[in-house]
């Protein structure tokens, strides 16, 4: 199948949610009662089968990390909040899971949306920034668009390196090197933010599970690349 040729290895919903169930119980805790989910993905409707998938299984639910094109946010505020809300003697699970389309003609970076007519951009914020690289003007406006801002800000060390995948002639390899970059910023992000700011804010344990999430018309993968305990 083609996707597990561009992704390798990728686990069905239930599957991730197995193996980061395992891990929760692993530690010590019940995943149903315990945990809370601090989910770093993007805005889409596409992550409407995970949503609903975390929201069935943890009692507690999930906080919201969400942001155009998944790059995970810096407000420590966020966090703060978070940590105030996951189940007393508990435990919480950041996931940081960026996306990416294929539509069933394996064009990488398009897939079918629920409800339109013809295949679309996903994700729809990384195209939109690759769109603007080629047409070389990466510039978001802080105030009417800061979220994109951002991820420009953040993007702007590896441009180079996505215009070249482009330049080959593969927008699809293109996407993909700029998903990768978003995952790799925001696990680097994370870490740094437990670091400086956050490893006093939370009193309980905090396990990271990241990966990437592979939409298609009729199921989502996730190529999980991370899965341990951060504190
Ligand atoms: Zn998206």
């Amino acid at each position: 199948m083609e996707i597990n040729e561009i992704f390798g290895d990728v686990l069905r919903i239930d599957g991730f949610l197995e193996k980061v169930d395992e891990k929760i119980t692993g530690a010590g805790y019940n995943p149903q009662k315990d945990a809370l989910i601090g989910l770093s993905i993007c805005r889409d409707d596409n992550y409407r089968a995970l949503r609903k998938a975390i929201l069935t299984r943890y009692g507690a639910g999930y906080f919201s990390l969400e942001t155009l094109g998944a790059l995970l946010p810096s407000d420590i505020t966020a966090y703060g909040a978070m940590s105030h809300h996951i189940p007393s003697e508990g435990i919480a699970v950041i996931m940081i899971l960026p996306h990416i389309g294929i539509d069933k003609d394996g064009r990488v970076r398009f897939v079918e949306r629920f409800g339109r007519k013809e295949p679309g951009y996903n994700c729809g914020a990384i195209c939109n920034y690759l769109n603007s690289a080629i047409n070389g003007n990466v510039f978001y406006d802080k105030r009417s668009d800061p979220e994109m801002a951002l991820l420009s800000e953040a993007m702007e060390p590896f441009r180079n390196g996505i215009m070249e995948e482009y330049r080959n002639g593969d927008f699809g390899k293109a996407v993909i090197k700029a998903t990768d970059h978003i995952y790799e910023i925001s696990i680097e992000r994370i870490r740094q933010l437990f670091k400086e700011h956050l490893k006093n804010e939370f009193e309980v344990p905090i396990l990271l599970a990241g990966g990437i999430v592979v939409n298609t018309k009729d199921n989502d993968f996730i190529q999980l690349r991370i899965l341990e305990e951060m504190k």
